[in-house]
């Protein structure tokens, strides 16, 4: 599984709204009220730490389930759910009279960064006549207006293709290691880089906290609340601005939407405790669980797993309503059933999962099993379910005591996770992280490594036993393990 992000077309995003949109150019901001009013439909304000569940409009007039959807005229919002709101924008940026258009905030940035040099943004400097930077002008500058390419918003992006293809004949930039990369891209998305209409970030990406000691707000917000202070009233002052200045507030509205977006997405949706890490990686994938480990006491081979009731009424579920069904049960039924005995022996339920382990290949269901994180070799290792525990009180995966040196495990609580293999293609392609595969030193040919040796526990208890074995009879277990 992999996830890529497509670059959004804004004018068909605008085109699917559900909801009627704020356009901010005709929007009058003369006072204070009304610039607060539009500054509210890009964040959330919490006063407390209960979240409202009746539905209301944003000034709270129109409240109640019988009132939902109803449109308040106050606050411009319509009477809604507040946590279950679809999350689109509610304002909008509509490109000026006689401007051409908006540029993607995405590209936008790419191209910021492709042609930077220093501190100077030279495409700001291209595109906003009025731009002011504390850096010195390169000297990139002066070829771009010897190339007879002239400032300002619109020419740039009538003459996009042409302007960009002499910019990148420049030196310093056709040199550049990444050029490929963005003439690519651009190619790729030329459709959606241009558009007549520009959302505002959603509110429910930004949150302001008002607690009894002070207001918190998160940094990424002015760029944003700049980005909106730049276009707002801009189509319905009693002067209207002159067109250059009309360009240059696009160019600026652009920039700051850009820098709020790149913001965002570095702060919070690709670090460490970013969205990505928290809603994808974070959770479980389908047919897979994961569990604290203990060892497998009774006498077993060293590639099985018990795994607990609870577990495998989870990871199973999809084989287990095959199953019932085929038994004659209805889908109410089955889920009733399922559902039931989540964290509750059954005699039914447990025919049911030795007959799946029956039917495996080789009298074990495989998975992949995994201890992170996944450095070393070995640190994944397909393993085969053998035995569904029926303790239910029993919520551990146990495991064979001799291969938890290629997962450096130990079983003081370390958790580890597992993956179904779902056919027989997949478990035949998993043979190859089969624990016997783990054995060749990768730095040393020929040379055996460590993972083999057994633990020292094994050791001291191998020793207990023989000591045993000379001096007792030999038990039902030893003789079952003896054959
Ligand atoms: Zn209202």
């Amino acid at each position: 599984m992999t996830i890529s992000l497509d670059l959004v077309n804004n004018d068909e995003e605008f085109r699917n709204l559900q909801r009627d949109p704020i356009i901010v150019n005709d929007f009058k901001t003369d006072t204070q009220e009304e610039k607060d009013l539009i500054l509210g439909k890009i964040m959330t304000k919490y006063n407390s730490d209960v979240m409202d569940s009746v539905p209301r409009c944003d000034c709270g007039n129109i409240h109640g389930a019988d009132r939902k959807d109803e449109y308040c005229k106050d606050c411009l919002s319509y009477c809604s759910h507040r946590l279950e709101d679809k999350i689109e924008s509610i304002l909008w940026a509509r490109v000026p009279e006689e401007v051409t258009g908006f540029v993607n905030p995405m590209v936008w940035t790419m191209l910021t960064k492709f042609f930077k040099k220093g501190g100077f943004d030279v495409i700001q400097w291209l595109t906003n006549t009025n731009y002011a930077s504390n850096s010195r002008e390169p000297s990139e500058a002066k070829l771009i207006l010897a190339m007879g390419i002239k400032r300002g918003y619109n020419n740039f992006i009538n003459n996009f293709d042409q302007i960009l293809e002499l910019m990148l004949q420049i030196p310093t930039y056709k040199k550049k290691q990444n050029k490929d990369e963005l003439v690519g891209f651009i190619q790729m998305f030329r459709d959606k880089i241009f558009s007549r209409y520009l959302p505002f970030p959603n509110r429910a990406l930004l949150v302001i906290e008002n607690t009894d000691f002070d207001r918190f707000a998160e940094p990424v917000i002015f760029s944003a609340i700049n980005a909106i202070n730049t276009i707002t009233s801009i189509d319905c002052s009693l002067i209207k601005p002159k067109l250059w200045v009309r360009e240059n507030r696009t160019a600026k509205t652009v920039a700051a939407i850009a820098e709020f977006t790149e913001q965002y997405f570095r702060d919070h949706v690709a670090k460490k405790t970013g969205l990505f890490r928290k809603h994808f990686y974070g959770s479980r994938s389908h047919h897979s669980f994961r569990a604290v480990i203990t060892s497998i006491t009774r006498p077993h081979k060293y590639d099985e797993i018990h795994v607990p009731w609870i577990v495998a009424m989870g990871a199973f579920r999809t084989f287990l309503q095959n199953k019932l069904e085929r038994r004659g049960y209805t889908l109410n039924q089955i889920n009733e059933k399922l559902n039931r005995h989540a964290s509750l022996y059954d005699e039914e339920l447990n025919d049911i999962f030795l007959e799946l382990i029956n039917e495996s290949p080789e009298k074990g269901i495989p998975v992949t099993f995994c201890r992170n994180p996944t450095l070393g070799m070995g640190s994944i290792q397909r393993v085969r379910i053998t035995r569904v525990k029926t303790d239910v009180n029993d919520p551990t995966i146990s495991m064979s005591i001799l291969i938890v040196r290629a997962f450096n495990a130990d079983f003081d609580g370390d958790a580890m996770g597992a993956q179904i293999m779902m056919d027989n293609f997949m478990a035949e392609m998993s043979r190859a992280l089969c624990p016997h595969r783990n054995i060749l030193d990768p730095n040393t040919p020929r040379q055996i490594n460590d993972h083999p040796s057994m633990a020292k526990t094994v050791v001291s208890n191998t020793g207990n036993w023989f000591k045993e074995v000379v001096t007792s009879q030999p038990t039902a277990a030893m003789e079952e393990f003896a054959l």
